[in-house]
């Protein structure tokens, strides 16, 4: 067989045996095609067989979560864990809670989760879970009903040599307490078995800050590299959440002007830049709308989500030297990136996961326009999440600067070895091939000397 044949081959069975499944198969999709020039180079990638191994989970569980709700009525809602790939660490991966969340879309992230692990340099497999339940609108009592109902089941499939959980959309530094107390209840054990924990109880310094921070760090390599630089570019942020607010934070930091950001009821346009400290006690402390933030900037500009048409997004209407998509799945399309070029974006980084279609990923690279993907870029939050491993299995507690020059680190290695990879199969500086290329290779590898299992 040819190896594109190969490839399409591949790519019908993941058609065939996830129906439904539209953003699985988009991911898988992505990774497959641009893996060809490495296939076409090692034929012992073929005869291994590892493109069909490698886009099926090694386990997946999906099960039921009741909870009982402030008004004493039994809630039910659905819970997964796909255990994706440990042919180099122990599965890790965060836990998203939000009602979008399916079978699908935890596997998309799940194998996303593989490359982008391999990529950090640590000894990290892939995994990802979470929930279709809401935390929006909830009362505290009921966060914590649902997380350790949640906990109650997932706890049998964790451990921390086995399988560690963190963060995601809609878990937070409150979610992982209530879920790590009822994990400790359970088992009796003081564990290392979820990252993003609090300080006082075993979390890494620097962890909150680690995805938006090194998002913005790979940002810089990646402009130093083009003979360009961070220092007065106007950048556009999507998100509110935990991303977006420390990629705003670091790129004031670095005098850069952040001027938007946004929730899934809004955008918030401040030209003269985004204030931090007031982001933070909307969406951190009091968890509210943005419509707050433009009552206490009357000079920033909201825009509600129902006043914009549908399918646009309007932080990418706003010009800009460098777009960090940093909310949600395929939250750029292709008439955002039209937007994008024609008003002279020079990078799009992506901080969320998938946060471009394939069609405005091609358009970017018709256009010139550098793209940091996803499993690169915002790799600094599971690699913390592997230095919170370390200090917990050697009882260690780092400084914020110790672990901050570890991710600034990690990140440059990130981008060189993806950099290094586009070079030598002949696509210099297409970091999305290269970032897939780089990943893939260490997986693949220690696939075939672990054998056929
Ligand atoms: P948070 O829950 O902290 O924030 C998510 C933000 O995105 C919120 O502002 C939320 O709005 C908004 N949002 C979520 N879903 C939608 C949607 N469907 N439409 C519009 N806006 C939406 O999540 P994170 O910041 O942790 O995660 C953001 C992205 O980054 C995700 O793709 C995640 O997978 C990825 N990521 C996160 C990492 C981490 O360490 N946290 C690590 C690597 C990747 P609202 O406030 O209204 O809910």
């Amino acid at each position: 067989m040819e190896t594109k044949e190969y490839i399409e081959y591949v790519l019908e069975r993941v058609e065939e045996y996830s129906p439904g499944e539209t953003e699985f198969y988009q991911a898988v999709e992505e990774v497959l095609l641009s893996l060809e020039p490495i296939l076409e180079r090692e034929p012992k990638y073929m005869r291994q067989n590892i493109l069909e191994r490698i886009v099926v989970p090694e386990r997946s569980m999906i099960f039921r979560v009741c909870w009982v709700d402030d008004a004493g009525i039994v809630q039910t809602n659905f819970g997964y864990r796909v255990q994706f790939n440990s042919a180099i660490g122990p599965y890790k991966g965060g836990l998203r809670f939000h009602p979008s969340v399916n079978l699908g879309i935890v596997k998309f992230l799940g194998f996303e989760q593989i490359f982008k692990n391999s990529l950090t340099g640590l000894q990290i497999g892939g995994g990802k879970g979470g929930s279709n339940f809401d935390p929006k609108g909830k009362s505290d009592n009921e966060v914590m009903s649902f997380c350790q109902a949640f906990m109650a089941e997932l706890y049998r499939h964790i451990g921390e040599t086995k399988d560690v959980p963190a963060g995601d959309i809609g878990v937070g530094a409150r979610e992982i307490g209530y879920l790590y107390g009822q994990y400790k209840k359970i088992t009796g054990s003081f564990e290392g078995v979820l990252t993003g924990k609090g300080i006082n109880w075993g979390g890494s310094r620097g962890r909150t800050e680690a995805t938006g921070y090194g998002s913005v760090y790979f940002a810089q390599n990646y402009l130093e590299k083009s003979n360009l630089n961070l220092e007065g570019m106007r950048c556009t942020i999507s998100g509110s959440g935990n991303v977006a607010i420390y990629t705003i934070e670091k790129l004031k930091y670095l005098d850069a002007i952040p001027v938007t950001c946004s929730d899934s009821r809004g955008t918030i346009y401040h030209e003269k830049g985004i204030d931090v400290k007031t982001l933070k006690a909307i969406k951190e402390v009091d968890r509210k709308s943005l419509k707050e933030y433009a009552k206490l900037h009357p000079d920033a500009v909201y825009t509600p989500l129902d006043a914009y048409p549908e399918g646009r997004n309007a932080v990418w209407d706003i010009p800009c030297d460098i777009a960090f998509p940093s909310a949600t799945q395929n939250e750029l399309n292709l008439e955002d990136a039209k937007v994008l070029v024609g008003n002279g974006c020079k990078l799009v980084n992506e901080g969320a996961n998938m946060p471009s279609t394939p069609e405005a990923i091609a358009y970017f690279q018709e256009h010139g326009v550098l793209f940091g993907p996803a499993k690169a870029a915002n790799a600094g939050g599971v690699a913390v999440s592997q230095l919170e491993m370390s200090q917990n299995a050697g009882m260690e507690r780092w400084t914020f600067a110790e672990v901050d020059a570890k991710l600034h680190q990690i990140m440059q290695d990130i981008f060189s070895t993806a950099y290094e990879a586009s070079v030598e199969f002949g696509k210099e500086g297409d970091m999305l091939t290269g970032a897939n290329i780089a990943g893939f290779k260490k997986v693949a590898d220690s696939m075939i000397d672990q054998g056929a299992i």
